[in-house]
C-alpha cells in the first residue's frame, strides 16, 4: 500500500514520519513547501499538488486544519480529486465535523473514491511517539485494510462505526480534552494566588483524582512558561464551535462546553489562537 500525507504541520509531520519508518510513505505534499524539506532529504517524493501526490498512491491522508481546508485540498484547484482513479482511499485526519465527513464521503464516492474519517487524539507528544489513539468511521471492511497503515503512528486504533462517527467520536473526545484544560489553567490560577509551591502542585494534579491526559501533556509546559503548542487554541475553538452546533441541533444543554468555546473564542479575538490551548490564562 503507497500512502501520501497531505498537511505536515505538528501532528501531519510525525504521522508522515512514523509511515515512512513502516515503509508505506510514497509522497508528501504541504502548502508551504519548507515543511516537506526533511522528506525530501529521506528521498520521500515531494508533490507538487493535492492531485500529483493523490496520482501516485492508494492512499491519501489528509491532516490540514478545518473543514474547509480540507474540501480545498480534496476539491479545489490541483486537489486530490483531480488526480483521483476509482479504488483510492482518503482518509480525514483532520478534526472537523460528521456533517463535513458525509458530504466529503457522497463527493469522492462519485468518483469511485472511499473515505474514512480518522481523527486522534494524543497530542503532539502522541504523534511524535506513535502512540496515537485513531477513531475511524466508515466501511469496516477498509478500516481492517488500513489498520497496518493506522498502525504505524497510533497505539489504540478504534473502528467506531460508518462515516461520520469517528468525527462524532472526536467531538466527544474534545468536550472532555477542553475542559479538563480550562480546569488546569483555573486551578493552577488559584494555586499561585494561594502562595502554593508550584512543584508541588504539579505532583499533586499529575498524582491524584484530578490527572488527566490534558494535564499531562500540557502542566509541565505552562509551568515552564511555554505556551507553544502542542495543540492550538484556534483548533480547540474550532472543535467546540462544531460540538455546539451539534448541540444545538439536537437541544442539548452543555453549559460548560459552551463556557469554554466562549473562552477560547476570546482567545482567538485577541490574536492568541496561535498559542498552545494551555495558553488560556493570557485572557484571563
Ligand atoms: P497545524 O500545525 O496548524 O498544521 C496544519 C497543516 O494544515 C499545515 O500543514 C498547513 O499547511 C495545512 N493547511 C491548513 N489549511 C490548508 C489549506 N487550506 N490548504 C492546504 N493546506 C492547509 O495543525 P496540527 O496541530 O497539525 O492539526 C492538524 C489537525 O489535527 C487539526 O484539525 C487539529 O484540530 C487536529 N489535531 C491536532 C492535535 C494537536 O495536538 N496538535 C491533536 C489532535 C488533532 P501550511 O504549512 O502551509 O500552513
Amino acid at each position: 500500500m503507497r500512502v501520501g500525507v497531505v498537511g505536515l504541520g505538528i501532528m501531519g509531520g510525525p504521522m508522515a514520519m512514523h509511515l515512512h519508518k513502516a515503509g508505506f510513505l510514497a509522497a508528501v505534499y504541504n502548502r508551504t513547501r519548507a515543511k516537506a524539506e526533511p522528506f525530501a532529504k529521506l528521498g520521500v517524493y515531494v508533490a507538487e499538488s493535492p492531485a500529483d501526490l493523490a496520482r501516485r498512491v492508494d492512499v491519501v491522508i489528509v491532516m490540514v486544519s478545518d473543514g474547509p481546508d480540507v474540501e480545498q485540498v480534496l476539491f479545489g484547484p490541483g486537489g486530490v480529486a483531480e488526480g483521483a482513479r476509482p479504488g483510492l482511499v482518503v482518509v480525514d485526519m483532520s478534526t472537523n465535523s460528521p456533517d463535513w465527513a458525509r458530504r466529503f464521503a457522497e463527493r469522492l464516492a462519485q468518483l469511485g473514491v472511499e473515505f474514512l474519517d480518522a481523527p486522534v487524539t494524543g497530542g503532539q507528544r502522541g504523534a511524535v511517539e506513535g502512540t496515537l489513539t485513531v477513531m475511524v468511521g466508515g466501511r469496516e471492511e477498509t478500516f481492517q485494510r488500513l489498520l497496518p497503515v493506522f498502525k504505524a503512528f497510533g497505539r489504540n486504533v478504534i473502528y467506531v462505526g460508518p462515516v461520520g462517527y469517528g468525527q462524532a467520536m472526536k467531538l466527544v473526545n474534545q468536550v472532555v480534552v477542553a475542559l479538563n484544560t480550562v480546569a488546569m489553567v483555573e486551578g493552577l490560577r488559584l494555586a499561585k494566588a494561594l502562595g502554593l509551591d508550584m512543584e508541588k502542585v504539579a505532583q499533586v494534579l499529575t498524582g491524584g483524582a484530578a490527572r488527566s491526559g490534558s494535564i499531562e501533556l500540557y502542566l509541565p509546559k505552562l509551568l515552564k512558561g511555554d505556551l507553544s503548542p502542542g495543540f492550538k487554541a484556534a483548533h480547540l475553538k474550532k472543535d467546540l464551535a462544531y460540538v455546539m452546533e451539534q448541540a444545538n441541533r439536537l437541544s442539548l444543554f452543555l453549559p460548560a462546553t459552551s463556557l469554554a468555546l466562549e473562552l477560547y473564542k476570546k482567545m482567538v479575538e485577541k490574536g492568541l489562537g496561535e498559542l498552545g490551548t494551555h495558553a488560556l490564562g493570557e485572557v484571563y
